[in-house]
């Protein structure tokens, strides 16, 4: 009946024989770097049309073989999520509203004619995969394990239709503190010359293409000696940057952040609108042109402007750089605070009064 969870699946583990030893584990959570060292096992799980989810495995890490085929390689239908685990001071390992990303990953599912993953399947795949690499879980301050969950095309056709084949997998990576030196306000280059989605398109969902369309006004944005790029919509608004939402502090306390259906829906933002909204600040989710933004900092009603995402929580904005402008942006104290707050739930340094942990 619509509405029951689904049985659970039923995992076979193989272990690596070839797994890091404690003492290569231990150097590498020295310094993890981010998204450039991995766990030793990985999570796999096939889709078909015919027999639905099936053969759940948790396998040691590796290279896997597609066919050369494979729809995702040439359509590029496939989709991910990013979400920490995070090791409290019990020893415990847990993860931050990880309902809300198993939910955006069945919206992105729809948006690429992909399957939806059942919720408690998503679930289930983060906890079978910490039970066997939960020792990858950092202790140390700001660090934390991200977990990248993500489904693609595996049948072998050239045909442009949904693939009747598909496949799920979550890997994991240590994560070191995004701001070792503390947290340092970033440049941002405003894309004019290219956008990353469109209305009707797909930049609402977490599908690669999205990221590919990024890369180049990203290098451009590197080019201009600005951190990252932020993007409009054909009519001037604010979208976001290449990997998180914006937010603007106005004088009188007020947070803004753009609506539009072709962003990302953040986590990270939503948790922050709900934190303003519970200190009593007024929250708006409206469109913003960019001439409100460039008039709101010359004329002082804009006191803040800060971007936020699971990988760096929140990261103020110091600099807007354009085609023959640069704006210096006013830093104030509360993106800063907010991110404390956040940060302290995730960590559990604060009690978690919203339900928003889940221990894996
Ligand atoms: N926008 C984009 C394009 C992103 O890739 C991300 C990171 N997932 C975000 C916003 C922030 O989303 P979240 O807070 O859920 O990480």
């Amino acid at each position: 009946p619509a509405g029951t969870a689904p049985a659970p699946l039923q995992f076979a583990v193989t272990k690596n024989l070839a797994a890091k030893t404690t003492a290569q584990r231990e150097q590498i959570l020295q310094d993890p770097g981010f998204g450039t060292h991995f766990t030793d096992h990985m999570v796999d799980v096939c889709w078909s049309e015919r027999g639905g989810w099936h053969r759940p495995r948790v396998q040691p890490y590796g290279p896997i073989s597609l066919d050369p085929a494979a729809a995702v390689l040439h359509y590029a239908q496939e989709i991910f999520e990013g979400i920490k685990a995070y090791r409290h001071a019990d020893g415990g390992v847990y993860t931050f509203r990880p309902q809300e990303n198993a939910r955006r990953l069945q919206r992105s599912a729809r948006r690429m004619a992909l399957p939806e993953l059942p919720e408690e399947y998503f679930l289930q795949s983060l906890r079978e995969l910490i039970a066997v690499d939960g020792a990858w879980v950092p202790s140390a301050p700001d660090q934390s394990l991200y977990l990248r969950p993500f489904m693609f095309a595996k049948e072998a056709f050239l045909g442009v239709r949904p693939a009747k084949k598909v496949a799920y997998y979550v890997i994991a990576s240590p994560a070191a503190s995004y701001f070792a030196g503390g947290v340092k306000p970033v440049k941002i280059w405003l894309s004019q010359d290219y956008q990353r989605a469109a209305k009707g398109g797909t930049g609402a969902a977490k599908t690669g293409g999205n990221y590919a369309a990024s890369l180049l006004p990203q290098s451009e944005a590197y080019a201009q000696g600005c951190d990252q790029v932020v993007f409009l919509d054909s009519d001037g608004n604010i979208e976001e940057l290449g990997g998180m939402n914006i937010l603007f502090v106005k004088k009188d306390g007020t947070l803004v952040t753009p609506s539009s259906d072709s962003i990302l829906d953040g986590i990270t933002r939503n948790s922050i609108l709900d934190l303003a909204r519970d200190r009593g600040l007024t929250v708006e989710t409206r469109a913003v042109s960019l001439a409100e933004w460039r008039d709101g900092v010359a004329s002082g009603d804009i006191t803040e402007v800060f971007a936020c995402g699971t990988a760096a929580v929140v990261t103020p904005i110091g600099a807007l750089k354009g085609a023959g402008f640069e704006d210096e942006q006013p830093t104030g104290e509360l993106a800063l605070s907010l991110r404390e707050e956040l940060t302290d739930i995730q960590y559990g340094r604060r009690e978690d009064t919203r339900g928003w942990l889940y221990r894996l």
